[in-house]
């Protein structure tokens, strides 16, 4: 089954229990100031949960475009390490307002895995939260899990384990104990079952959340009880997909098998690479980087982003220069990243016609961003190298803060690409004293806009505004940078 069968197979199935199929929403959500992206499928439906807007229907099912590249769900850094993290991903859902609850949920979750996708049921293992006896029950007692694939976890307060059972959309929002559903995917991958001290590994995935939306969290931390209590879930598409194309990486799936191979020849081309030269390593991590990377920037900038300094605009800026350095380690020397736009539009347009209508524009806004890079990538990767090689030799393995902030400041190395490159050779990047270098530059530039009022200098506001990035070919300039997470 392709990925846009897998799609259609859910929403249909969930159609055919009474659900409303609804369109996605965009990545911006759109009156809501406590989230940077959308980043599940709840969120269109936040305020249904909440009890304040109603909806002719009360039972919903979606395939929702999410970016998990900041706030609370941040897998920017995991992208390129796991085979099941992207920063943009499709998050199949079904949604009860008010209507059915973890009886029916459960029992609809398991029809369409073990009948209509046909999953072998003893490679299926779920959790349930540790005070929750009634899932546990119905997974043990109606659906006929064994025990022994039934692992109660708690909320994770002690950290000791990255599984975490209560799940919510941010620091505050709606929430509620969850139960979630995992694919053993053999013992040839590394990994131990979920709950295990070795759990964050690739060989038992987790495939489908459901949770049971009971609270709505305030700022002072206090749960208030929803108005009635819901389900929201949420099954990653392309981990399905992976699943039934009996594939163990979402990036070998078919939605992605196109894409990676025009990111190889797009890189390959603005490396010089001529005719008959085998290019850059087909499987190489860095490809599915970029890969997941354009898949981010296109949606992104689809719904209305661009690249920036503050915000939104800022997380779009460091995605795009995290694929473009990708692609320069690849042996990348001009501009390739924008020329996947069309691909992707290719593959992807059908289910989301945004992507095809906008694509010349995305084309050239990415375009725009990237040539503006290349502008000083090779000065700025010349420096870390260097750096790199001080910092091995001496044998501190971390970067300081002063080097983190002249690479940001002068070259456009947001920080956490800094730190992706040097993970690569493991060495960490001195984040206290990046910041510490970040404010003294604040307040120098704070001193020197009383200094000019003091003298009578012409002088318009707090001098916060970021120009860094648009005078990037300036070696002086100096900047305050506007942070988001
Ligand atoms: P994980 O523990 O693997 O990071 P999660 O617990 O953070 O996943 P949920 O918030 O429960 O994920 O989201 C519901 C579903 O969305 C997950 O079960 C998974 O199938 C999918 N999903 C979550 N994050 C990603 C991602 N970064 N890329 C692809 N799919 C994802
Ligand atoms: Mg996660
Ligand atoms: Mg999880
Ligand atoms: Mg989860």
């Amino acid at each position: 089954m392709k990925a846009s069968e897998i799609r259609s197979t859910f929403l249909n199935f969930f159609e055919s229990k009474g659900h409303q199929i609804v369109a996605s929403s965009p990545v911006v959500p759109g009156d809501d100031p406590t989230l940077l992206f959308t980043n599940a499928g709840m969120n269109q439906f936040k305020d249904v949960f909440l009890g304040f807007d109603k909806r002719p229907y009360s039972r919903a099912t979606t395939s929702q475009k999410c970016i998990r590249a900041g706030g609370k769900h941040n897998d920017l850094d995991n992208v390129g390490y796991t085979a099941r993290h992207h920063t943009f991903f499709e998050m199949l859902g079904n949604f009860s307002f008010g209507d059915y609850f973890k009886h029916d949920a459960i029992s609809f979750a398991w029809e369409l895995l073990t009948e209509q996708f046909k999953l072998p049921k003893e490679k299926l293992w779920v959790t349930v939260y540790s005070e929750d006896d009634e899932a546990y029950e119905i997974w043990n007692k109606v659906v006929g899990v064994p025990a022994e694939r039934i692992v109660r976890i708690g909320d994770n307060k002690g950290g000791r384990y990255m599984s975490d059972n209560f799940w919510m959309m941010g620091d505050t929002g709606p929430c509620g104990p969850c139960t979630e559903i995992f694919f053993d995917h053999g013992e040839d991958v590394a990994g131990g079952p979920p709950g295990s001290p070795n759990e964050d590994g690739d060989r038992y995935i987790e495939i489908w959340n459901n949770v049971f939306m009971q609270y709505n969290r305030t700022e002072d931390g206090v749960m208030h009880k929803l108005p009635k209590p819901s389900v929201d879930t949420g099954m990653g598409l392309e981990r399905i997909t992976a699943v039934l194309q009996h594939v163990h990486s979402n990036y070998e799936i078919d939605l992605f098998v196109a894409l990676l191979a025009a990111a190889k020849n797009a890189v390959d081309f603005a490396a010089g690479v001529t005719d008959g030269g085998a290019g850059c390593d087909a499987s190489s991590p860095s490809l599915k980087v970029i890969a997941d990377h354009i898949r981010a920037c296109s949606f992104t900038v689809a719904d209305g982003v661009i690249p920036g300094n503050a915000g939104r605009g800022f997380v779009l800026r460091r995605i795009a220069r995290r694929a473009i350095r990708h692609g320069y380690k690849l042996g990348a020397r001009a501009p390739f990243f924008h020329t996947l736009v069309h691909p992707l539009a290719v593959q992807m347009g059908d289910a989301y016609p945004e992507l095809r209508s906008n694509a010349d524009r995305i084309f050239s806004v990415l375009k725009q961003e990237e040539e503006r890079f290349f502008q000083t990538i090779a000065n700025g990767m010349e420096i870390l190298d260097s750096a790199l090689a001080a910092v091995e030799t001496s044998g501190t393995k971390q970067i300081d803060g002063d080097t983190a902030f002249k690479l940001h400041d002068t070259y456009g190395f947001p920080v956490d690409l800094t730190a992706d490159v040097c993970r690569e050779r493991g060495v960490t990047v001195d984040q206290a004293g990046f910041e510490a270098a970040m404010n003294r530059q604040r307040d120098q530039a704070r001193a020197a806009g009383k200094f000019k009022m003091a003298a009578g200098l012409s002088y318009s506001g707090v001098p916060t505004a970021f120009h860094g990035y648009e005078h990037l070919n300036c070696e002086t300039s100096k900047v305050v940078a506007v942070y988001v997470d």
